[in-house]
């Protein structure tokens, strides 16, 4: 292999910079060349394709975002279009990419293995929804902005006498949740694991009130479960505190990625060019019990979920 190319794709992650980074410096000083693929699946069938230099990866390990910018492009389940978008690499004498993103990134980078093109999958999400990694590439980051962001509700709800209904980011995936509400003392935690029962939320949060005489109390819970604004008004009418929704939105998406981020994202990039080197693909990475190793996509994208129950557990005893 003498040419590479990388590219995000799906949403984006903070530590994402960090791995075009690594893998652009490993692959260069292993005597590679390496190109960046701008926009995802978009630009490589458009062909929007730049050299990467030493140069243009610096100043970016600290940067939240892509530099090479992400796309979603549903038209790439089609045979035909990624048929154009290898034509483009094969112009350019690319051989092999590395591919950050979710679950749908790597099965793009699945199909362009099967037609020749080896690829390697980075899990580069804040919603820890790769089940065959331990931790994504953004999640740790996700996770401080979270907890940053409780705790200055908490001190507003203090004063008030509020149920802060704070809602988290994950996708189908808790772990955003449940990591972010044993860090910050949440009352209640609901996950798509925990299920959501509204009567028995309610009740609990009068015991609160009433037994166990909290001046506040907080509510994490994932996306996609329920309507926190309707949610806090029933939590109005029907228990003593006042009920007020946050929804954080993109804002978990953003910001420097953690030291965690970065080296996870070094680490996975250094891998990567490793085995497209050995002539490997249809791989993706992940840190299993601390370790950076890898699985065939195809394998990783029938994983079940470890389950959470142990932290699940752990938080019931908390509270
Ligand atoms: P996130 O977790 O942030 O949603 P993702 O990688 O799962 O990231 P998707 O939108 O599902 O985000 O996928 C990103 C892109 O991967 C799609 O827009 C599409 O171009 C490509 N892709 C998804 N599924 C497939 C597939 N089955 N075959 C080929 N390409 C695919």
């Amino acid at each position: 292999v003498k040419r590479i190319g990388i590219l995000t794709s799906g949403g984006d992650s903070p530590g994402m910079n960090a791995a075009i980074r690594a893998v652009t410096r490993v692959g260069l000083n292993s005597g590679l060349e390496v190109f960046g693929i701008y926009n995802g699946y978009k630009g490589m069938v458009e062909g929007y394709i730049e050299p990467l230099t030493r140069e243009t990866v610096g100043d970016i390990v600290n940067r939240g975002g892509t530099i090479l910018g992400s796309a979603r492009l549903p038209e790439f389940k089609d045979i035909e279009v990624r048929k154009k978008a290898i034509a483009q690499l094969k112009k350019r004498g690319i051989e092999a990419v590395v591919v950050i993103g979710g679950d749908g990134s790597y099965r793009g980078a699945l199909s362009l293995t099967e037609m020749g093109i080896n690829c390697i999958g980075l899990p580069g999400t804040i919603d820890n929804d790769i089940t065959c990694t331990d931790y994504t590439i953004g999640f740790q980051t996700a996770l401080e902005t979270v907890v940053e962001c409780v705790d200055k509700l908490r001190d507003t709800s203090n004063s008030h006498h509020r149920c802060s209904i704070v809602e988290v980011m994950g996708n189908r995936c808790g772990d955003l949740a449940l990591w972010s509400g044993i860090a910050c003392g949440a009352e209640i935690v609901v996950t798509s694991d925990t299920g959501f029962d509204e009567q028995d939320v309610l009740d609990r949060l009068r015991d609160i009130d009433i037994i166990k005489k909290k001046k506040h109390s907080i509510v994490v819970i994932s996306e996609k479960i329920t309507d926190v604004d309707q949610f806090a008004k029933k939590v109005s009418l029907n228990t003593g505190f006042s009920g007020r929704a946050t929804v954080l939105g993109h804002i978990q998406r953003g910001g420097s990625p953690c030291p965690f981020d970065r080296l996870l994202a070094s680490q996975m990039g250094e891998k990567a060019v490793d085995l497209l080197m050995q002539g490997i693909g249809g791989q993706c990475i992940s840190i299993r019990d601390n370790k950076i190793i890898s699985y065939p996509i195809e394998e990783a994208l029938s994983m079940p979920q470890e389950s959470r129950k142990p932290l699940m557990n752990l938080f019931d005893r908390l509270v």
